[in-house]
């Protein structure tokens, strides 16, 4: 279609003479509004035809109805020069002129709501001011009678967001409900933001009378004030009890707040249990009762909405904005004003808390409650809150103890490695800086004297007045002369991929390109592939001094660096779909576990990282950990016998076998449990190097991520290509096709009739985009972790955990930090337990069960077998 004349003054109007219509025929008053037009629509003159207008397509259809129902357009008419609105001042130019079109269409088609597809429309087509990533929210737009609502731009679930397609779904019925039958009534409020005694008592009266649960937040210092003296001073708290309830204290009524936390009924917060709890205790506030954490049960809900691209806690334990409150009530409350983004006027602590303060901690409240009753009604319903009830809330306590016991860690050795590592760090640099040729490393030129220089110059009693500093021997004080210029050389800065790019260049190398961007990377493992290639000393040294800076910044620097009981303290959270609990500050589930025998160097620094994790005076530690548990789950499940019983064994030792073609590989399985152990340990000895390096690595690709490509990208060094990859896959499968072939396919017909799963322990996780492979390993993780933790549970439940000292929870091990006389007790009482078959995986092959190996050590770079 043409530019309109209206474009000729457009400054976009030289951009190429493509112009969208608007499409639809309109039946439900509901217009979808774009940012701009890419290629596809820019051919086809038509809005959203291409990759992002399929993933719309696809979510109109499962809200049942199809695009011509609705009115579709953008923005902008056309398509801006770089295919895409990249925020810059013209473009907000060209955004305002074309304006004229949106009004028209507007005019002419009378939508009484806007769905609109990203920030970008939703900022320009609201009269309110919107926060951050807003969505959900019916607002009012700058047409009048007309609601705004804003959702996930479809182009952005393409950029991996899958687990936002749901909530694309979820807005788009809910905009096109309220165009067809009215925006959702919003319900009154009812808050008492300056409460008298009298009401107070009132309150509690009522509460205590109806025994009704209750909602709370507390708001502490650091909401007014950016580096408050006592950050987590609490100044306010509020609490609800009903949907649309709220009461707002400020310190002078905290008497009130200390008798609401002693009732005995049912509380809610929202990620009460990392903040609000811990905080409430340290300021001497007795809890009573069952505490639920919101924020966990929205979790376990919508457990896809995490993904690694959205971590549920962001960097500092702050929920991302989809794990937000204010995103979690939008789903049932609509129409609620959104409140977080407000701004508050000035305050110090001791003056009264401004009314701002007062209504935002009372929406605070009031959505929790709602959020609260709302997700434990859909819980209930989709049958859920036994799994919620069992690994979210019972499992929460389980990890606090961990935490609270915490890791003992050994100052002094640490400080010790600390400078060894930077020792270690100073040497390889040095011998980086003498293998790289002087024109790669960066300088900085001058024009006048530099005042280093001049006084080195002056030191040395050269210094002649009115002479310039090219015409002294520069070279002897740090400094140079290039093309007449002054400069001084600076080291060659490794960790600058622009400088590495350029040596690897130099050198003549293949430029490492990254698998998915095809732009040019120093990556980690794009670098061990360039080093498996060349052997390239200065590579060499770089992996190197990487894997030092990795190992001295996470390991001796700090949350690691323990406080004053000689411990760190690991939050533990639920943060990923699977059902796996995750931790940080310091992240103690992860440690350098595996010495890296391919590179001695590196193994040496491990154990000596490993080293400073050590046990209390008399006190020792015990590691308990599952053997092959993912495999033997996933055994367990796709009813394979064979895969069941090696996992148990020696799977690795046995698809080497049938790789390296050992004359007995096809009658191994006839062979008893205790032969075949034997011969698999045999083979293990042999073919040691294929083993741990490929099959191993291979079979835990096939578990978790699939595709052969990708499995190269991830293994590089050690394969020679992705056919080498593919075939080993290939071989795998036909060793076990009732764990990769029936069982992916069994998976893959139940993601035709919805697209969800729901695991046996009651876990349940969506699947978008169709990712077959992280759909087949979504229930035999999550059935491990659900098994491993009901062993947790119960060995919390008998007070194992307080009598063993329980101090870390690292996915498939349990730690303990002990008394010496009872470590072999502890390490009984917990295999006991892990090795305990289950009552709720039963199959064809019985209960599910695994194996627990133990060790013991006084710190862990000296743990042995038990
Ligand atoms: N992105 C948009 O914002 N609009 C389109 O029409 C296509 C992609």
């Amino acid at each position: 279609m043409p530019k309109p004349n209206h474009c000729q003054s457009c400054i976009g109007h030289s951009w190429g003479n493509d112009f969208t219509r608007v499409t639809g025929e309109n039946r439900v008053p509901l217009l979808l509004v774009g940012e701009s037009s890419g290629r596809s629509e820019a051919k086809k003159g038509e809005p959203f035809v291409g990759a992002a207008g399929q993933v719309l397509e696809k979510a109109i259809r499962m809200s049942g109805l199809s695009r011509s129902d609705y009115s579709i357009s953008n923005l902008l008419r056309c398509s801006p020069p770089s295919n895409e609105l990249l925020g810059t001042p013209y473009e907000f130019e060209a955004l305002a002129h074309c304006r004229k079109y949106l009004n028209e269409t507007v005019a002419e088609r009378r939508p009484s709501v806007i769905l609109a597809l990203g920030q970008l429309p939703l900022r320009e087509l609201s009269k309110a001011h919107v926060g951050q990533d807003l969505r959900g929210y019916f607002l009012p737009s700058i047409y009048e009678g007309v609601s705004v609502i804003g959702t996930y731009h479809p182009s952005r679930i393409l950029r991996g967001d899958w687990h936002l397609f749901g909530v694309l779904c979820h807005d788009l019925r809910v905009a096109s409900r309220a165009a067809q039958r009215g925006l959702p009534q919003p319900i009154p409020t009812q808050y008492n933001l300056r409460p008298t005694t009298d009401d107070l008592s009132d309150w509690l009266e009522r509460v205590r009378s109806q025994s009704s649960a209750v909602s709370y937040d507390l708001e502490t210092a650091e909401l007014l004030i950016k580096n408050p003296p006592e950050p987590r001073r609490i100044i306010q708290m509020q609490f609800s009890s009903a949907v649309g309830e709220a009461v707002v204290v400020g310190e002078q009524q905290f008497d009130f707040a200390r008798e609401v936390f002693l009732l005995s009924s049912t509380k809610y917060d929202y990620n009460g249990r990392l903040f609000d709890r811990p905080v409430l205790r340290a300021a001497g506030f007795d809890l009573n009762g069952e505490y639920h954490d919101v924020m966990e049960m929205y979790a376990h809900t919508q457990s896809g909405f995490v993904s690694n691209k959205d971590d549920a806690h962001g960097d500092k334990g702050v929920p991302s904005r989809l794990m937000s409150l204010q995103s979690c009530l939008s789903f049932w409350y609509p129409t609620f004003r959104p409140w977080k983004s407000v701004k508050f006027p000035q305050w110090s602590i001791g003056e009264p808390l401004p009314l701002p303060v007062r209504l935002y901690g009372a929406r605070d409240s009031d959505a929790t409650i709602r959020c609260a009753l709302k997700l434990r009604e859909s819980l209930t319903r989709i049958d859920l809150w036994d799994g919620y009830y069992t690994f979210k809330h019972q499992l929460g306590k389980v990890l606090d103890d961990l935490s609270e016991h915490g890791l003992p860690v050994d100052r002094q050795r640490q400080n010790e490695v600390r400078i060894y590592i930077g020792e270690q760090q100073a040497e390889l640099q040095g011998r980086i800086q003498s293998l790289v040729p002087d024109e790669l490393k960066p300088f900085k030129a001058f024009k006048s004297w530099p005042r280093d220089l001049r006084e080195a110059v002056k030191a040395s009693g050269q210094w002649k007045p009115k002479t310039k500093p090219l015409e002294y021997e520069v070279e002897a004080f740090g400094y140079a002369r290039r093309n007449g210029v002054l400069i001084k050389p600076l080291p060659f800065n490794l960790n600058s991929s622009r400088q590495l790019l350029a040596y690897i260049s130099h050198m003549g190398y293949r430029i490492p390109l990254h698998l998915e961007t095809d732009r040019p990377t120093t990556g980690k493992n794009e670098i061990e592939q360039l080093v498996a290639e060349t052997d390239d000393a200065v590579l060499k040294l770089t992996q190197r001094v990487r894997k030092l800076t990795k190992l001295g910044g996470t390991y001796c620097g700090g949350d690691w660096i323990p406080g004053d009981d000689g411990r760190v303290h690991g939050e533990f959270r639920f943060g990923t779909a699977s059902g796996q609990t995750s931790c940080s500050r310091p992240n103690i589930q992860q440690y350098p576990e595996h010495y890296d025998a391919k590179d001695e160097w590196v193994a040496d620094i491990m154990k000596r990282v490993k080293g400073c994790i050590k046990a209390e005076e008399s006190h020792i530690f015990a590691k308990i950990d599952y053997r092959a548990a993912h495999a033997r789950c996933q055994g367990h499940l796709a009813e394979d016998e064979n895969y069941y019983r090696l996992a148990d064994t020696d799977i690795h030792s046995y698809t080497t076998a049938h790789y390296v073609g050992v004359p007995d590989k096809d009658t191994l399985l006839e062979l008893d449990d205790e032969s075949l152990r034997k011969r698999l340990r045999e083979i293990k000895k042999q073919y040691e190097y294929d083993r741990n390096y490929k099959l191993k690595r291979i079979l835990y690709l096939m578990q978790f991520t699939g595709g052969a490509e990708k499995a190269f990208q991830i293994l590089s060094a050690g394969f020679v290509s992705v056919i080498e990859v593919q075939q080993l896959m290939d071989m795998i499968k036909g060793l076990f096709p009732k764990t990769f072939i029936d069982f992916p396919a069994n998976v893959e017909k139940q993601l035709k009739q919805q697209p969800w799963l729901v695991s046996q322990y009651k876990h349940r996780r969506f699947f978008w985009d169709g990712d077959l492979q992280q759909a087949t390993s979504f229930l035999p993780s999550n059935c491990f972790h659900a098994h491993a933790q009901s062993a947790l549970l119960r060995l919390q439940e008998q007070g194992a955990f307080a009598v063993y000292g329980a101090c870390n929870w690292a996915h498939d091990s349990l730690w303990l930090h002990c008394r010496e006389e009872l470590v072999d007790e502890g390490i009984a009482a917990v295999k006991t337990e892990f090795e305990k078959p289950s009552d709720v995986l039963v199959n064809s092959l019985g209960p599910f069960w695994c194996h627990a190996d133990a060790m013991k050590g006084y710190s862990m770079d000296k743990m042995v077998e038990v």
